[in-house]
């Protein structure tokens, strides 16, 4: 190997087990890097909530699994409230198991985004490096962040330029994008199929726009995603024609990407500021081009008439006008870009970096804890 080898323990989402989809596109993430990080000869130890399940093994892999509450998400909490640990939590047990091992490792990558594991940096009993999965969603987590990169500006590190710029950073972001295996995303030629729709049914992600343009154009919006908001997935669909929406479910990836691929367009119509937008990388790399808001992460994955078409936010006659326009898009393009940037052999490239640079430099710490 190249570099030399590390030791890193992976602490997963409290959110929910790797595989629930509660933990949205972190869950994909973390098994894509755990694999691109094995592939560069990386030691690692995942600790997740218990019921997690990766679909590989490997002798340089060890899974340690936790009991315990999930937490609640940050994103549909006020951005007031405080901090809120439940009774029996898994959170603080990820930690505690942390801390136990934390002697066996070079450095603990983070990504929870949660209070308790940003705070633990500052008693510096152990190096922890934290990949900030949302955009600024609560003011006590964006303080803590603020205050982080303050003191130890190298263990941060953001999915896109654009969420990053919702912090107040002491020193220019690290951005590790995110990545995918190839393998696993098979190409798709097929120029004049559905549209779909894919991402946790919840209402930051704004289904509503786009299954607004399906029924504007007399036709079925394919849907995958967990319906993490019952309520919310309810009113949308009785608010339109029975048949417009086809709801396909939480499928596991394999059978995700083999029917996304299927679609002509994938729409995809944030309402915040979206960190990065897997389903958008996943979409590209079975060839299906994007039509997306120009909202957080898409405006950097998306380049406008290359590899999709980039639309103001909330503006469902550019959706529209998009749609009707999508044949002018290659689909090889879209792989393409795909390929270049965001498979998981990058993103673990970029990882790797990113944690080499930050165990050889010293951060600027200045806090003390008595
Ligand atoms: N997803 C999945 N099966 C499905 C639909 C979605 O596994 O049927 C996954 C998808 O692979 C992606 C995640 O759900 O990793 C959604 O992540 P995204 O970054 O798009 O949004 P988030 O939920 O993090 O806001």
């Amino acid at each position: 190997m190249k570099n030399k080898q590390l030791k890193l323990i992976l602490v997963s989402t409290p959110i929910g087990y790797l595989g629930s989809g509660k933990g949205g596109g972190v869950e994909l993430t973390i098994i894509s890097l755990v694999k691109g990080l094995i592939f560069l000869g990386h030691k690692i130890i995942l600790i997740a909530p218990k019921g997690s399940k990766l679909p590989f093994e490997s002798e340089l892999l060890e899974i340690r699994l936790i009991d315990g509450i999930d937490q609640p998400s940050w994103q549909h909490q006020k951005r007031t409230d405080p901090i809120l640990i439940p009774s029996k939590s898994v959170l603080p047990s990820l930690w505690e198991d942390v801390i136990d091992i934390a002697d066996q490792s070079d450095a603990v990558i983070n990504f929870a985004y949660d209070w308790l594991p940003l705070w633990l940096t500052k008693t510096k009993v152990i190096k922890i490096f934290h990949l900030i999965s949302m955009g600024d969603e609560s003011i006590i987590m964006r303080e803590i962040i603020n205050e982080i990169s303050q003191l130890f500006p190298l263990q941060l590190a953001f999915h896109t330029k654009i969420q990053s710029k919702d912090y107040s950073l002491k020193t220019d972001p690290t951005i590790v994008g995110n990545g995918f295996d190839m393998e696993n995303y098979f190409f798709n030629e097929n120029v004049n199929g559905p549209l779909g729709w894919a991402g946790r049914i919840a209402p930051e992600k704004g289904l509503e726009d786009a299954v607004k343009v399906a029924n504007s154009l007399d036709e079925k919006l394919l849907v995958w995603g967990l319906k993490e908001d019952i309520e919310y997935a309810s009113k949308i669909e009785n608010s339109f024609k029975k048949e417009i929406i086809e709801w396909r479910g939480f499928l596991p990836t394999n059978e995700f990407q083999e029917q996304l691929g299927q679609c002509r367009a994938l729409i995809n119509t944030p309402k915040w500021n979206e960190a990065y937008g897997n389903v958008i990388v996943e979409a590209m790399a079975c060839g299906v081009p994007v039509i997306a808001y120009d909202l957080g992460g898409p405006g950097e994955l998306i380049q406008d008439g290359f590899n999709g078409f980039l639309v103001k936010p909330n503006d469902i006659e550019g959706l529209i006008k998009a749609t009707k326009s999508i044949s002018e898009i290659k689909r090889n393009n879209c792989r393409n870009w795909f390929e270049k940037n965001a498979t998981n052999k990058v993103f673990a490239e970029r990882v790797e970096s990113w944690v080499n640079k930050g165990l050889n430099k010293k951060s600027l710490q200045t806090f003390k804890i008595n």
